[in-house]
């Protein structure tokens, strides 16, 4: 193999796997995206048929790039879990029917280069952490409330994995026992009252029930049109009931990070995802839960929005193959 050229090794080519998209991105070392690629992923075809979509995203990449694969550090990929990175398996993802797939050594084999895996949680906050609204901080908690609730933890630039692969499942902590049913069985996880899912049905909910005037309207009385961006809408128009259903979720989303502040002693936490882009209508109840309930240590731990919106995943999962910050730098 050629060298790389000088500087060359900076770069690392990142890939997000999601369960509808993939999209991947050669980054270099201060987080320049200098080239992109998509595709869908199609999971019902297969992995092996999933494996060749992310190498032609990853292709497509280098082509606007202007690289080749051997100019690459490494890859980075991040992907549902749960997910082993020390041997870079996918254990399980139940969206893209995969069970105990080789996913890094897949992809290592099409580019020849070092790969690396974890799970998506993990790579977005890596991301926050390394380019975004975390750089800086020693102990960053990312969590993300879109259609779910999830967590990434990174600890003086390294992502915390746990004992079995599974940190950071924030939003399947019980804080409601007789809430809502939540899709892992359970009933009144975070998930189930405070994802965007959950406040767009519950919501749906009050308006079959007649309790939501100003929803109804603004949703032409059609349920389907429902979702969390509406509901901020009827809560800033006035509607009783979306105000409730947000309280409710925006009440429960700081109990549980005061419980991570507890836990983690954490010097910031990044809130990301479809939800947090209501903005203060949802960080002002959330600080003012956090602040009410925190165990007092006269510590201040900034509660602040996501930076790099989607594109954190592929941020991420580039840095998984850029040198590593050293802590403090
Ligand atoms: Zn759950």
């Amino acid at each position: 193999m050629a060298p790389a050229p000088d500087g060359a090794s900076a770069l690392a080519l990142g890939i997000d796997l999601g369960g509808t998209k993939i999209a991947a991105g050669v980054v270099d070392a201060s987080g320049r995206i200098l080239g992109r690629g998509h595709r869908l992923t199609q999971p019902q075809e297969g992995w092996e048929a999933v494996v060749d979509r992310m190498v032609a995203a990853g292709e497509e990449a280098l082509a606007q790039a202007g690289v080749t694969a051997e100019a690459l550090a490494g890859v980075g990929i991040g992907s549902p879990g749960p997910v082993n990175p020390e041997t870079g398996v996918v254990v399980e993802a139940a969206n893209l029917f995969f069970k105990n797939v080789p996913l890094a050594e897949a992809v290592a084999a099409r580019f020849d280069r070092p790969t690396y895996l974890d799970h998506d949680a993990r790579v977005a906050a890596l991301g926050e952490y390394r380019f975004g609204a975390g750089q800086g901080a020693t102990h960053l908690v990312f969590v993300t409330v879109s259609t779910g609730i999830g967590a990434g933890i990174i600890v003086k630039g390294r992502p915390h994995q746990g004992a079995h692969f599974a940190a950071g499942e924030l939003g399947h902590t019980v804080v409601m026992p007789n809430g809502p049913r939540c899709t892992c069985g359970l009933n009144g996880c975070l998930e189930a009252v405070a994802s965007g899912t959950a406040i767009a049905k519950l919501a749906r909910e009050a308006m079959a029930r007649g309790e939501a005037p100003i929803l109804a309207q603004l949703a032409g009385h059609d349920p389907e049109r429902v979702d969390a961006r509406l509901v901020a809408e009827g809560v800033r128009r006035g509607d009783p009931a979306c105000r409730q259903v947000l309280d409710q979720a925006t009440f429960y989303l700081g109990l549980a990070l005061a419980g991570v502040i507890n836990l983690i002693d954490c010097d910031r936490i990044v809130l990301g995802g479809g939800v947090a882009k209501m903005g203060e209508l949802l960080f002002e109840p959330v600080r003012r839960t956090v602040a009410a309930s925190v165990v007092a240590t006269g510590r201040q731990v900034p509660i602040v929005p996501a930076a790099l919106g989607s594109d954190a995943g592929i941020l991420g999962a580039a840095s998984l193959a850029l040198a590593p910050l050293t802590p403090g730098s």
